[in-house]
């Protein structure tokens, strides 16, 4: 059966023909529109009707909570202000079923399917984005909450009335470790005077902001504001995830979104190290290993919704 996933991102949307290995074999890829939800659809019919073959059904994953198949709030897309009934619209464009859920939460259920996390039963996922997304497989099955909202590890609180998140609360995870708020504060500090390659790595990239490209290459120009920026991710996401550890006790923590990709394993490990002071019962078996699909995981864990859908229907 052919099937298609999307992975609908703050700067590109990613759509892929997923076989029944679980491999992308045909894809194309756009960036996000700003100007709302009918755009975003646009783009989304588009990228797939410009695919090879008509998948039977399509899975979407979106950066937002998504609780029985409806969008709650899109908090990380731009322009996303009217609230529209994604999957319904998506269906009648293009003619097959469509099935939603979160983005970070597809990009695990992919890692779980085909990738790192295959056929673990309790694994903990931390994507490193613009924000902090986090998901979950429990006892063996993906594990979403009584909201769909389950897995926020970014907002979990490392430092009360700490550095103000984009949640508009104050000392989460995210509010050190996502791209977005590491970006401001670099901003604020050379405003203050500090040095950093940083901003002109960025424009030598010719990126808009400080991507993940631009943090890795600053650190292995051992930018020093980069490093203490990065350091200090690294602490509050070791705080956060030894917590969440200590609380579900699961046996693999699965590190993605662009800086895994970019760094790998060194990312990984240096995350464990972070979090050992931490840990209630330090299991030593529990491991600590980057997403093994990169950019793909969501589209596969996207399709694989879509592929399940139609066997279960
Ligand atoms: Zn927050």
């Amino acid at each position: 059966m052919i099937v298609a996933g999307v992975d609908i991102g703050g700067t590109n949307i990613e759509v892929g023909i997923v076989d029944s290995d679980h491999r992308v074999v045909d894809r194309a890829k756009a960036s996000t529109p700003t100007d709302g939800p009918d755009s975003v659809v646009a783009t989304i019919v588009e990228l797939i009707e410009s695919l090879r073959e008509t998948p039977a059904a399509v899975g979407v994953g979106v950066p937002g909570v998504v609780h029985h198949g409806e969008v709650l709030t899109v908090p990380n897309l731009s322009g996303w202000t009217d609230q529209i009934d994604l999957g319904p619209t998506l269906e009648d464009h293009l003619g097959v079923p469509v099935v939603l859920g979160n983005d970070v939460n597809m990009g695990l259920l992919g890692e779980w399917i085909a990738g790192v996390a295959h056929d673990v039963a309790n694994v903990l996922g931390v994507w490193m984005g613009t924000g902090i997304g986090g998901a979950l497989i429990l006892d063996g099955r993906p594990f979403n909450g009584s909201r769909g909202a389950a897995g926020e590890i970014g907002h979990v609180i490392v430092r009360p009335g700490g550095a103000l998140c984009s949640c508009g609360r104050r000392g989460c995870v995210e509010a050190y470790a996502g791209r977005r708020s590491m970006a401001a504060t670099a901003a604020a500090m050379v405003d203050a005077g500090r040095h950093t390659a940083l901003f002109s790595i960025r424009d030598a990239e010719g990126k808009a902001r400080l991507t993940s490209k631009v943090w890795a290459r600053a650190l292995e120009e051992s930018d020093e504001l980069a490093g203490q920026l990065f350091d200090m991710a690294i602490e509050t996401l070791g705080i956060g995830v030894a917590s969440a550890v200590n609380l579900i006790d699961i046996e693999l923590v699965v590190i993605g979104g662009g800086l895994a990709e970019k760094l790998g394993q060194p990312l990984a490990d240096r995350i464990e190290k972070a979090a050992e002071p931490w840990m209630l019962r330090p299991n030593p078996e529990l491991a600590w290993v980057p997403a093994a699909l990169g950019d793909d995981s969501g589209v596969v864990g996207a399709a694989s919704l879509a592929r399940a859908m139609v066997i279960l229907t």
